[in-house]
């Protein structure tokens, strides 16, 4: 399995865990890699794990890139479409086979649900998932599923709100002088953000900052204890802002063409 080095942490230690005790090999791969995937693709590769954009360091994947060259050989495409809540990127018409969401974040909406969903475009795959999944004892409670459907109601008007909001934030942070640099797929120095205007319909709430280096972690630290609106947290998409510091993100710096370094900062906003 291929996995990228911006995949949600979750995920790199259910690659690095579970499936390795499994006899499952893990390896990552540079999620801008894009058709180059091609070289990483070995007879026995049983699927390609795709995030884009990725956790915290925000590249956009040129998933059709991706899949073109998978499929190519055989080789199974499934996404986490998470920060698009499923809907900013069209996941099906790009050609995943996969698409996987946190319901826990855009779709509940509310910080009061856990939950997930695994869809899948075609009806060979839906019963091997389904299966699976229903061999594994992974259901889900009614009362869980009925708020899933009731955050889907407004959900459009929410994304709407949170894009706006969200662009509002970034673009004043952007001309800060205390920032080295923005993290947003809608701006330009996003990485892959190229490939964002190509393929998605808008943006989502979820971005991060860089810190200029003349910053301790320490400082960031405590300018994120200082945030009267914005409260500390791991989860997204509720209606709490929220921001969280990663005072050292070695990938960044091992990922990035140029070299990076600084603190970085994750900010996710609200819908108001
Ligand atoms: C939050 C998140 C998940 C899983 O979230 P749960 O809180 O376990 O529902 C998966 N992928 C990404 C990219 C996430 O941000």
């Amino acid at each position: 399995m291929l996995l990228p080095t911006s995949a949600y942490s979750p995920n790199k230690e259910l690659g690095g865990e579970i499936l390795k005790r499994l006899n499952i090999q893990v390896e990552q791969y540079d999620p801008l890699l894009g058709a180059g995937i091609e070289q990483l693709i070995r007879p026995d590769t049983a699927l390609i794990w795709c995030e884009s954009p990725g956790s915290i360091t925000m590249e956009i994947q040129d998933v059709p890139a991706i899949v073109t060259a998978a499929h190519a050989r055989g080789v199974p495409v499934a996404l986490d479409n998470t920060y698009a809540a499923g809907v900013l990127f069209d996941a099906f018409s790009h050609g995943v086979d996969v698409s996987m969401q946190a319901l826990t974040k855009y779709v509940g909406g509310h910080s009061d649900l856990l939950l997930g969903s695994v869809s899948v475009g075609d009806e060979a795959t839906y019963t091997r998932v389904g299966d699976t999944q229903r061999q594994l004892g992974m259901a889900v409670s009614p009362d869980d599923c009925s708020l899933a459907l009731r955050g889907l109601q407004t959900l459009a008007v929410r994304l709407d709100a949170l894009q706006r909001s969200t662009l509002a934030v970034a673009a004043w942070l952007a001309e800060r002088p205390e920032i080295r640099s923005l993290r947003h797929p809608a701006f330009p120095g996003c990485p892959g953000h190229a490939v964002w205007e190509r393929d998605f319909t808008g943006s989502a709430s979820v971005f991060s900052v860089i810190f200029s280096p003349r910053y301790s972690p320490e400082q960031v630290n405590s300018f994120v204890d200082s945030l009267q609106l914005f409260r500390i947290g791991w989860s997204w998409g509720g209606v709490t802002s929220l921001a969280m510091a990663y005072p050292s993100l070695r990938r960044l710096e091992e990922n990035s063409r140029a070299a990076l370094s600084g603190s970085t900062l994750v900010w996710r906003i609200l819908p108001t």
